[in-house]
């Protein structure tokens, strides 16, 4: 189509564009040039791709822990199968209990400095004046026919060196024996795994994690997975079936990844009847174990051993505990596709907050996650009882929070409910949908504390959860320290990564969810990304593209800005002008009479401050036969007139003082005392991502205009969204509280 240049001057001036005053940064360009371009492996809609690929790691395990020394050792057989189109000459393993090992380079703590007054322990995490023997021994590594195989160790990685490469499509069988003495979680930071002793009986509770030699992640993104574990990224895993047999003392009780093999040769008659009764029961847990059978198991002692034995399918990973100190509880869920045993084990220190309220807590997130993503496949969910932090692994997780003397605030309540509805809902991000944590903490923890609060706002509605009010004071605070969220997991401070990897994309999620695309699109969208990726590895243009691919929506400005800056959003009303068509057929002189008695008023009629001086009197003109260019047609202008006779036109101008582009929530309020909420999207920016001018026409006359009364967009600055000026916050919190009946 063709349009004659001199047509198309009216047109633009209609439409009021005005130059921006700022360079133009393009922030709703395409952000194709700062994702992975899509291939053969991974699709432009965000899917695996038809030659996708993934390799695969089986594992047969035989574990002990020698009570007296706090030392584990094991012996386990890998078979890899290489799903690859490559020919691999060497595999590379995660040998995590290194990263304390003396003369590892990262061995020292974060916190680095000294000062007046700091406690022994903080000492000690600093200078590790206790010499403990951290990290492996790796004994042997062998092929399946006995061959011993070279391997080399960087750090918290082992290079396994292949006799002949192994091709593409085939698979490898090795084993290895190794040990290494178990931590004191008290004595470690960020310890997500190792042993907490209790003076008060002389017991221990083992927590053991990332403790077998595992496989790197071999993908098409990165080749070999090559981030050494540097504390907080954590891991990068490949799926598989695990035969684990655990030897521990007689009297322990052993929770771990996967469904016990061996019950009759562990558990007790009553035990057993107790499991069968607690698999029909859905309504409350059973105890497997009481607290007196618990306190009878720490008087024993006993010194001889008793082996368990798992299998677990399908898990990128294995983790266990082991005590005698654990009372057991257990009950099942039901859900749509599976019946899940969620059960509980703590020592009495828990009691009672963890009998009341952590097997309740995994049913609300199995169902709650089931419902928002894909079923729980697996058939136990498990939680553990620690002294502090929570950890995740699949079907078990870590979990801090006790009461002290059987006293719990209800802070601390409703942290420790927090972290076990967490912890157990990383069993789909990342245990099921596998990103690479070590590269992006924010691709599991944020996904999961969205999950995470959405199961607290529906489940526990009393407690305080997550809105985009909380990430403000983060988001307004020094840009010298702020950094995007697509960085990767260690070279966040951490200080900030709670906010940054874990709230920021909460927050962006849930106003996608809430007030960009909508729930029930969004809810659809991010399904599909989840049954997508499920036992895959996606990265984070899968999620972008997902996202955009299944609600036909650009968002590319969205992710743009929100996981590649650390702008944040200010909008500001700099001005609402009111304004009333003269519909009276007055001469031009006497228009300008009253035009000019309304700017004689006594705010200056070019930036009033408040709708005290009345409108400003406009005057509409017919329109000349020009200006209908070649149409023969003609407005009624007395029915014009007679349509704009008084109604109230304000014109309102919204300057982006943050950077974020986002939509802009008007509430208007009227002298009537009635409010209406007005949503315009982000696209208002596409012209001038610095200032937007919007005519709006009111039967009613407004008394006050506000932007984003409901606190929907994270705004870091609610004193500038108000026309006339809030004057104070009581009063800006009152009108808050009205708007919200
Ligand atoms: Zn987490």
């Amino acid at each position: 189509m063709r349009l004659h240049y001199l047509l198309l001057l009216p047109v633009c001036a209609f439409l009021n564009v005005q130059a921006q005053t700022q360079p133009w940064q393009g922030k709703f360009e395409p952000i194709d040039n700062m994702i992975a371009p899509p291939n053969a492996y991974r699709t432009a809609s965000g899917a695996p791709g038809r030659e996708y690929w993934q390799q695969r790691a089986d594992y047969k395990i035989k574990a002990s822990i020698d009570e007296k020394t706090n030392v584990l050792s094991g012996e386990e057989t890998i078979t890899y199968h290489n799903n690859s189109p490559d020919d691999l000459s060497y595999l590379w393993l995660q040998l995590e209990q290194n990263v304390n090992k003396k003369g590892n380079p990262d061995f020292g703590d974060a916190r680095g400095g000294v000062s007046d007054g700091m406690n022994s322990r903080q000492m000690q995490f600093l200078t590790r004046a206790i010499d403990f023997p951290a990290g492996y021994s790796i004994k042997y590594i062998k092929d399946a026919s006995g061959n011993m195989l070279k391997a080399l160790v960087n750090n918290t990685m082992m290079k396994v060196i292949l006799n002949t490469p192994l091709k593409s499509g085939e698979s490898l069988t090795f084993s290895l024996g190794w040990s290494y003495p178990i931590t004191d979680r008290s004595m470690f930071s960020l310890s997500r795994e190792g042993y907490e002793y209790f003076p008060t009986d002389d017991n221990t509770i083992y927590l053991i994690a990332h403790w077998f030699p595992r496989m790197a992640v071999y993908n098409d993104t990165e080749g070999w997975q090559n981030q050494q574990f540097r504390r907080l990224g954590e891991f990068a895993l490949e799926f598989g079936d695990y035969d684990v047999e655990i030897t521990v003392p007689e009297d322990h009780i052993v929770a771990a990844t996967g469904e016990l093999q061996n019950s009759e040769s562990v558990l007790t008659k009553t035990q057993r009847q107790r499991l069968d009764q607690a698999k029909k029961s859905f309504d409350k847990p059973v105890l497997i174990i009481t607290q007196e059978e618990a306190a009878a198991n720490k008087r024993n002692k006993s010194s001889k051993t008793k082996t368990w034995k798992f299998h677990a399918e399908n898990v990128r990973d294995f983790a266990f505990a082991s005590s005698r100190k654990f009372i057991w509880d257990a009950q099942a869920v039901k859900l749509p596709t599976n019946t899940v045993m969620a059960m509980s084990y703590f020592p009495e220190e828990g009691l009672p907050v963890w009998a009341e309220e952590s097997t309740k807590a995994i049913k609300n997130a199995l169902e709650v996650y089931s419902e928002a993503t894909f079923d729980y496949p697996y058939p136990v969910a498990i939680s553990v009882n620690t002294s502090n932090i929570g950890m995740e692994f699949p079907m078990i997780s870590f979990n801090g929070g006790r009461p002290k003397d059987g006293e719990m605030s209800d802070r601390a309540k409703q942290g420790m409910i927090g972290t076990i509805v967490h912890e157990v809902g990383h069993n789909w991000f990342p245990m099921i949908v596998s990103s690479d944590e070590r590269k992006w903490m924010w691709m599991d923890e944020g996904l999961n504390t969205f999950i995470h609060q959405r199961t607290v706002e529906e489940r526990y509605p009393e407690f305080s959860y997550t809105t985009p009010k909380s990430i403000v004071p983060f988001m307004s605070g020094d840009k010298n320290i702020l950094r995007p969220i697509m960085t990767t997991s260690d070279n966040e401070l951490l200080t900030q990564f709670g906010n940054n990897f874990y709230q920021k994309p909460t927050v962006g999620l849930q106003m996608l969810r809430e007030s960009i695309i909508g729930k029930e699109l969004f809810d659809q969208a991010f399904k599909e990304y989840a049954n997508r990726w499920k036992y895959k590895h996606p990265n984070p243009g899968d999620l972008f593209r997902t996202l955009e691919d299944a609600t036909a929506t650009d968002l590319d400005w969205f992710f743009r800005g929100w996981f590649f800056t650390v702008d944040h959003v200010d909008m500001e009303l700099s001005n609402v002008k009111w304004y009333k068509v003269f519909e009276e057929n007055l001469n031009i002189e006497d228009q300008q009479k009253k035009t000019s008695v309304k700017i004689e008023g006594k705010n200056s009629a070019e930036n009033p401050q408040d709708f005290s001086n009345g409108p400003e009197v406009i005057t509409m003109t017919d329109t000349p036969d020009n200006a209908y260019g070649g149409f023969l047609s003609r407005l009624d202008e007395t029915e014009m007139r007679k349509q704009l006779h008084n109604k109230n036109i304000y014109e309102v101008t919204i300057k982006n003082v943050g950077g974020l582009v986002m939509p802009v929530t008007i509430e208007w309020m009227y002298t009537d005392g009635t409010t209406e909420i007005e949503k315009l999207p982000a696209d208002i920016w596409r012209l001038n991502e610095y200032e937007v001018t919007k005519t709006f026409l009111k039967d009613k006359e407004v008394s006050k205009v506000n932007l984003d009364p409901n606190f929907e967009f994270a705004d870091t600055d609610a004193t500038n969204n108000s026309f006339p000026k809030t004057e104070s916050q009581s009063d800006f919190d009152r009108f808050k509280e009205k708007s919200k009946k």
